[in-house]
């Protein structure tokens, strides 16, 4: 049988075991062992906010390694104590200001550390960097206004917006700007949040009694924020009330505020006004999908870092049938690397050209055109070319039309102006409205949708 500081040393070290570094570092290493009775285990965290984390998010696994060694009636209660001063360790926490955590103060129960330890769960994934970013035509602007932010952050641009489709670099970009300033200054508060999970944290919070103060202090006092897929935030209106709070805050003080979404603010569906006018206020820039040559750039750069080298031969040709976005890019070269340590093979053209046969990939590079949408679409639609690009607004054809947005889009991947046009010169916002529409459709599961879509796209690829 352990003592118990042994035991809660033992339990640490099964984390370690289990967790990753960062988190294990940010959330149990100011913990502490306060008492074991009978089989009644309680330590301390720092302040409420780990407390509750932890309590959220590991109380099961603790409970789990706690019932291992204690048996069936293990207990833990977690308690906060603020750490004495000086008991502070780490990288991590080197910027904390430990003359506000000395042991004269009184220890409270209901003590708020002053300056909150950088969340593990907002901080920018150290995985995308600018060195990592391939700079081409089509994220050119997007890259040099990312380097003036860096440069001058909260002074250049604020906000930054930048917007394009699925997998042409955003969540990258928002990454590496929020790496590249903690680099630059380590004691600086930089958050990287999607808009999703700013949406759990606030419903979390409704639920909480301290909750909604501390997400607001959470979320307001910080250098820099770097939110994605702002696009999320449609029709949220509480949400959307509480963001422009934060935004006015942060705004006001100077911070730096970045946003991605896969559309401009004024085509969000139901951004109030004044967030949309906020967000015009700053520099929008959109990326897009990759040129060849910035393909064959990021095919070089991608290839070198799996460990193969790729010939030119071989990159011209990925670079020329792979013309989705980067995403493919990366999926396929994956994919390469797999199929060569597979057979324990060199990688060659053979190989490549094997692998691009298989119908995945066969399919894209068909080189579908406009035309063969439109044409697949009426076949299936039993209607006709020129209705879908006319102005009737009968069901009929409204639906077709709308489908055929939705494929222009996700599977030759034009932009909304160029479907637009396409489509008999209609507005952008009337083919965002017809996408989102399919999209809508789609994921309640419209079957009859589901599966004309299925017969389009067997004529399209079979
Ligand atoms: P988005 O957020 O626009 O959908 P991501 O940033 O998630 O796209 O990019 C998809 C993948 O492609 C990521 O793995 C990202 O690292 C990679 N990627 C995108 N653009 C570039 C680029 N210019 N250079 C290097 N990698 C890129
Ligand atoms: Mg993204």
């Amino acid at each position: 049988m352990f003592d118990g500081p042994t035991l809660w040393r033992t339990i640490l070290d099964e984390l370690a075991l289990l967790l990753d570094k960062p988190t294990v570092a940010t959330w149990f290493s100011q913990t502490k062992f306060v008492s074991l009775q009978n089989e009644h285990l309680t330590i301390s965290a720092p302040n409420h906010y780990s407390q509750e984390f932890i309590h959220k998010r590991y109380l099961k696994l603790l409970q789990k390694l706690i019932t291992q060694h204690l048996g069936p009636d293990g207990q833990l209660t977690i308690k906060v104590e603020p750490p004495a001063s000086g008991s502070i360790k780490g990288p991590l926490f080197d910027h904390l200001p430990t003359q506000d955590l000395t042991d004269s103060r009184p220890k409270r129960e209901d003590f708020v550390q002053p300056k909150p330890v950088p969340p593990a769960d907002l901080r920018p994934n150290t995985h995308y960097t600018l060195d990592n970013f391939v700079v081409g035509n089509s994220n050119r602007v997007a890259h040099a206004a990312a380097m003036s932010v860096i440069e001058n952050p909260g002074t250049s641009y604020n906000p930054l917006f930048v917007y394009g489709g699925t997998g042409v670099g955003k969540t990258h970009l928002l990454h590496a700007i929020g790496n590249e300033l903690l680099q630059r200054d380590a004691s600086k508060q930089v958050f990287y949040f999607t808009t999703e999970k700013l949406l759990n944290d606030f419903v979390e919070s409704i639920q909480l009694k301290k909750g909604m103060s501390e997400f607001r202090a959470r979320y307001r006092t910080c250098n820099a924020i770097l939110v994605d897929d702002l696009q999320f935030m449609a029709k949220k209106e509480a949400l959307q009330e509480e963001f422009y709070h934060t935004y006015n805050e942060l705004f006001t003080n100077g911070k730096q505020i970045v946003l991605a979404a896969d559309r401009l603010p004024k085509d969000i569906a139901n951004l109030t006004e004044r967030l949309i006018s906020r967000f015009m206020g700053g520099l929008l820039v959109d990326m897009n999908q990759p040129d060849f040559e910035t393909r064959l750039a990021i095919l070089k750069a991608k290839s070198q870092a799996l460990g193969f080298d790729l010939t030119t031969e071989e990159l011209t040709l990925l670079a020329e049938t792979l013309d989705q976005n980067v995403r493919e890019i990366e999926g396929f070269l994956l994919k390469i690397k797999s199929a060569a340590t597979a057979q324990d093979l060199p990688v060659t053209l053979g190989l490549i050209k094997d692998l691009l046969s298989d119908k995945e990939v066969t399919r894209r590079s068909k080189k579908l055109t406009p035309e063969l949408i439109l044409s697949a679409v009426t076949e299936t639609y039993d209607t006709t070319i020129a209705d879908l690009c006319g102005r009737k607004r009968r069901r009929e054809v409204v639906l077709p039309r709308q489908v055929a947005m939705f494929l222009l889009r996700n599977e030759v991947g034009l932009n909304l102006v160029e479907i637009g046009e396409i489509l008999g010169g209609r507005d952008h916002s009337t083919v965002i409205h017809g996408i989102d529409k399919i999209s809508q459709r789609l994921s309640n599961h419209d079957r009859y949708l589901g599966g004309n879509l299925r017969l389009i796209r067997s004529q399209l690829y079979d």
